[in-house]
């Protein structure tokens, strides 16, 4: 059994402690924070294998470039003149191809759908609001609803059973709240879960299985032996491992560069906000697609969250101009919801992990022999985080990968 250092407690982080602790391991997870608010907490909690469709798609630079005209907009890429975003927009216009799209969907389809078994079975362990309802997506427009409906028949392709739905027929099945769209695709795959009773309960388990949890512990450097990390240090205590798996998210390059290794990531700001109580409930997770707006019922509460900043991590700025067209959005596909603008102090931000490949990268580095890269991934990091977990521990158990691809390596 191996002594293993994760650096990051987020989904990924936690969801790679929790299936090395259960195969025996000995586990530390060090988090620069205190572990209640990163992006693993205020996210949408939507379980998506409908999005087999990577980010990197064609079409997607055109769109971008639309929508960075309108500063209410779901998509944005802040203006800087730095090498790292240069090189990530090179490579995501490359990426951005017909035959990258077909090498991807069928492995975010495999990761997805081994993601929700997991998540399946952990939902047995503990309430938190685990349900598949399948996910709308919503349109008002004939041309997004031509989009929709392409991207449904791609997916059934793959397998995955989806419903085209006419307004009359999204009205039967959305009883909650009366919804203003010309139609919806609906993914009968997809479930949702409440994000912050999950972390709650993925640190209650690491608990009780032995793992060390060391918040407000900042790695900020590594100590190497030849090809191999000996420990990181955190101020100037040093933790020591056999392995060492970095899960830190959007800070992830930072870190990778005193590694001399180079990970094309950048931070994709999004907000959230949630309403509770409110007299018309939603029922059924959706997409408002002209938007790119989530709508996660979760109980009592209702999330809303979208947009997407290019960025980097210490733009901690709440955009109200963004939050407005997140709420446009609502107010103009649930007429009767009547959501105000939130507060600042109301409005979560999270940074989505972004590659310019729309993949994760979940690989053992070439450059370092005893470090695991588990991160990049982008808007389903919630998702992914179980599969992404379990795939960490075949790497350090040295069994054989349920799932491989090369695409996973990263650029
Ligand atoms: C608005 C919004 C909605 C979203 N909705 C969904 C959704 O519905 N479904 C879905 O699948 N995904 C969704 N996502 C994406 C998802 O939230 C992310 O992909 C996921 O949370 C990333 O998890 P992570 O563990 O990789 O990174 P993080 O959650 O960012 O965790 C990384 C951790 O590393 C720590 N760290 C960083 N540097 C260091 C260091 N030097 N030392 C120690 N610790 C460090 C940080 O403190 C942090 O806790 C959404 C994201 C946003 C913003």
């Amino acid at each position: 059994m191996k002594s293993c250092v994760v650096i990051g407690g987020g989904i990924n982080g936690l969801c790679v402690a929790y299936y090395l602790a259960l195969e025996g391991h000995q586990v530390t997870v060090l988090d620069q924070s205190d572990m209640t608010d990163g992006c693993s907490y205020g996210n949408a909690g939507l379980v998506v294998p409908s999005h087999v469709i990577p980010l990197a798609q064609p079409g997607m630079i055109a769109q971008g470039f639309r929508w960075m005209l309108d500063s209410k907009s779901p998509f944005y890429v802040k203006p800087r003149f730095h090498k790292e975003l240069f090189s990530w927009a090179w490579k995501f216009y490359r990426h951005s191809t017909r035959s990258h799209v077909e090498r991807s969907m069928p492995l975010l389809r495999d990761l997805s759908l081994f993601s929700k078994e997991l998540y399946r079975d952990l939902a047995t362990k503990a309430d938190f609001l685990y349900q598949e309802k399948g996910l709308l997506m919503l349109y008002q427009s004939e041309k997004v609803g031509n989009e929709e409906i392409e991207a449904g028949r791609e997916a059934e392709q793959l397998g995955l059973e989806v419903n085209y739905l006419s307004a009359a027929q999204i009205a039967d099945l959305e009883s909650g709240v009366e919804l203003n769209a010309r139609g919806g695709v609906l993914y009968k795959s997809d479930g949702h879960l409440y994000p912050q009773k999950l972390m709650s309960f993925l640190k209650s388990e690491l608990g009780t299985l032995g793992v060390k949890i060391l918040k407000q512990s900042r790695v900020h450097d590594f100590k190497r032996r030849g090809s191999r990390i000996e420990s990181v240090m955190v101020g100037d205590q040093e933790v020591r491992g056999d392995e060492f798996i970095l899960c830190a998210g959007s800070w992830s390059p930072r870190l990778a560069k005193k590694l001399g290794i180079k990970l094309s990531i950048l931070p994709g700001k999004g907000y959230s906000f949630d309403v509770q109580n409110n007299n018309h409930m939603p029922q059924v997770p959706a997409i408002l697609c002209e938007g790119k707006v989530a709508v996660t019922p979760m109980g009592e509460t209702i999330r809303f969250g979208g947009t997407m900043e290019i960025t980097h991590v210490n733009d901690n700025k709440i955009n109200s101009n963004r939050v407005e067209g997140i709420l446009n959005t609502i107010n103009d596909f649930y007429p009767e919801l009547n959501i105000f603008s939130p507060k600042k102090e109301d409005t979560w931000h999270g940074f989505r992990p972004c590659t310019p490949t729309g993949l994760p990268i979940i690989s053992r580095s070439k450059k370092v022999s005893n470090l695991v890269v588990a991160t990049g991934h982008s808007m389903m990091g919630l998702s992914l985080g179980p599969v992404t977990g379990k795939l960490v521990e075949e790497m350090i158990s040295g069994k054989s990968l349920s799932i491989s691809s090369e695409l996973l390596q990263g650029e």
